[in-house]
């Protein structure tokens, strides 16, 4: 009988390591795991700090105070989270100096001194012009894992920023023409 009642707690024993390893390996080591499978989002959390917070926004409007603000393309692009057709919009290729503001609220987001050419067909900057005036989250949607860049004083959605672009960041923040307005200054 004693062998059969250490069999028993024997088993139980080898039962409970069996399901906290099925717990640990489902629920802790993928998210560690997916981590560090994804550069991405360590180099870019490296650059701009969390990219999952919550974000409290300055400017806070309703979505019907938006729709009268904004035109119909900006309400689709900046509050609907939508994308401008590529190449054929207004500043992809614009070399003009200045600097690029949220075509909502105004905030300074972009320099024309780190914008470059990425061949993607939107306006690529290498930068923003202030880590603090873009927020970031990460993006699911369309089957894909992706970083989505938002004007941090107002929420609105300006694109996506990923880790293909050129020294001295490695970043690209790849965003709508139709989210920026450029004030045409001297850089010099
Ligand atoms: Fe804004």
């Amino acid at each position: 009988m004693d062998i059969y009642r250490n069999f028993k707690i024997g088993a139980w024993v080898v039962s409970l390591i069996a399901v906290g390893f099925f717990l640990y390996s489902t629920m802790i080591a993928p998210a560690g795991n997916s981590a560090n499978q994804n550069p991405q989002h360590s180099k870019i959390d490296t650059a701009m700090g969390d990219s999952d917070h919550q974000h409290t926004y300055e400017i806070k409007k309703t979505e019907e105070e938006w729709r009268k603000e904004l035109t119909g393309a900006e309400y689709r692009i900046l509050r609907n989270k939508g994308t401008e057709m590529p190449y054929i919009n207004e500043y992809y290729k614009t070399e003009t100096e200045g600097i690029y503001v949220c075509a909502a609220c105004g905030q300074e987001l972009f320099s024309s001194e780190t914008k470059y050419h990425s061949g993607s067909g939107w306006p690529a900057f290498y930068a923003p012009l202030d880590k603090e005036a873009i927020d970031t989250k990460a993006d699911n949607s369309m089957f894909m894992t992706r970083t989505e860049v938002l004007c941090s004083r107002c929420g609105s959605h300006l694109g996506h920023v990923f880790e293909d672009g050129p020294e001295p960041t490695g970043l690209r923040y790849c965003v709508n023409s139709v989210a920026l307005d450029l004030i045409k200054q001297d850089m010099d």
